[in-house]
Parts: structure tokens; C-alpha cells; sequence
């Protein structure tokens, strides 16, 4: 693994656990009471296809034929997690975000991950390169620099959930964010791409 890749990982780290803690927070509370929760096999097992987010996660042992990585406590990936199913939320959780403001702050903290890794080989972003060999080819001048706008946009979001500060800047700091197409089902989502 060269340089590049090994410093795009540890920035690629420090997002989603980023993400996660903050997902968490937003979330979990909804998510604990779900009836119909919405992981599904489909993508975890993108996670065990992917040479990048198995380097990442270095879990694929602990796949499971039945339930992938679904187990009693949530998802039992640390880290690695394909990006759509940080991507999906359900229309009840929409529904309970205080304003449209924070219902557009969470699509935009969903969005992290895909925008730092898009189009890492034409138009295919990095998760889904599927020759180990071509990540260490990788020009990562563009995906470094998609990293610098996730990773700002991440304290950005960090701040306004602490003290509800959005400045003008930080509002032109998140619009560089690209939000996904959206699907149904993340399931939906997984199976088209
Ligand atoms: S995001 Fe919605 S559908 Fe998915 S587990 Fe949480 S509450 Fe359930
Ligand atoms: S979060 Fe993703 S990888 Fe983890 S169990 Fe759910 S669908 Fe699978």
C-alpha cells in the first residue's frame, strides 16, 4: 500500500467514526424502537466485495452467511461500512429533525463519505474499485481534496449540532458537499450502483 492510499485511509477513519458518533446521536433513539430496521445483507455484503472498505475494516471474518454483519447490538462493522448505509435514513427520521434545516443538515452528514470517495476511477468511487492492484494507481490529488471538503463539512455540522451556529460560509461549505441520488431502500439504492 503506498502513501497516499495509507493517509487517505486514516482521514477516511477519522470521517465516518465522525459520522457515526453524530448519526448516533441523531438517530439511535429511533432506530432502537424500529420495527422494520433497514440493513440488509445486499449491503454488508458490498463491505466483504470491496478491496477498499475491507482494508478498511479488516472484518471480513466476521461476516456472517445469514445476517452479514446485522447482529443483536447493531451493526458489528467498527468502520468499512458501505457509504449508502450511511447514506439512507427513513421518512420518520425526516419527520422528528426539528425544522427542514436539520433535515438537510442530515442528508449532508449522510453524504460525507460518498462525496470524499467519488469518482476515484472515472466515474466509480472508491468502494467500488474492484482490483485491490488499481487502488495503489489511484490519483489521489481530486479524492484528497474531496476528503479537505467532507472533513470541513463534518466539524461544520459538528458546531451547529453543539450550538446551532450556521455563518454564511458554512452554509457555501456544505452546498460543496454532493448529496446522492435517493432510493426507497438503501437495499435499492446498493443493488442499482
Ligand atoms: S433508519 Fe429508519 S428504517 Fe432504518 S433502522 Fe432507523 S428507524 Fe428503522
Ligand atoms: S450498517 Fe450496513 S454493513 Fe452494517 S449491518 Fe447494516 S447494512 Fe450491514
Amino acid at each position: 500500500m503506498n502513501d497516499a492510499l495509507k493517509t487517505y485511509i486514516k482521514q477516511y477513519i477519522e470521517l465516518e467514526s465522525g459520522m457515526q458518533e453524530l448519526v448516533l446521536k441523531k438517530c439511535s433513539s429511533l432506530c432502537a424502537q424500529c420495527t422494520s430496521v433497514c440493513c440488509d445483507i445486499v449491503m454488508c455484503v458490498e463491505a466483504i466485495k470491496s478491496p477498499f472498505l475491507k482494508l478498511v475494516h479488516q472484518q471480513a471474518d466476521q461476516f456472517d452467511e445469514q445476517n452479514g454483519f446485522l447482529s443483536a447490538t447493531g451493526c458489528s462493522l467498527k468502520q468499512g461500512r458501505p457509504s449508502v448505509c450511511y447514506e439512507y435514513f427513513c421518512d420518520n427520521q425526516f419527520y422528528f429533525q426539528p425544522d427542514d434545516l436539520h433535515a438537510e443538515i442530515l442528508q449532508t452528514l449522510g453524504a460525507l463519505l460518498h462525496h470524499a470517495t467519488k469518482d476515484a476511477k472515472s466515474d466509480l468511487p472508491l468502494e467500488d474499485i474492484m482490483q485491490e492492484e488499481d487502488l495503489d494507481l489511484l490519483d489521489f490529488q481530486q479524492l484528497e481534496s474531496q476528503m479537505a471538503e467532507s472533513l470541513q463539512a463534518l466539524d461544520i455540522i459538528r458546531t451547529f449540532y453543539r450550538d446551532g451556529t450556521l455563518t454564511e460560509d458554512a452554509r457555501n461549505a456544505l452546498k460543496l458537499i454532493q448529496i446522492p441520488e435517493e432510493f426507497d431502500t438503501p437495499a435499492e439504492a446498493s443493488a442499482q450502483r
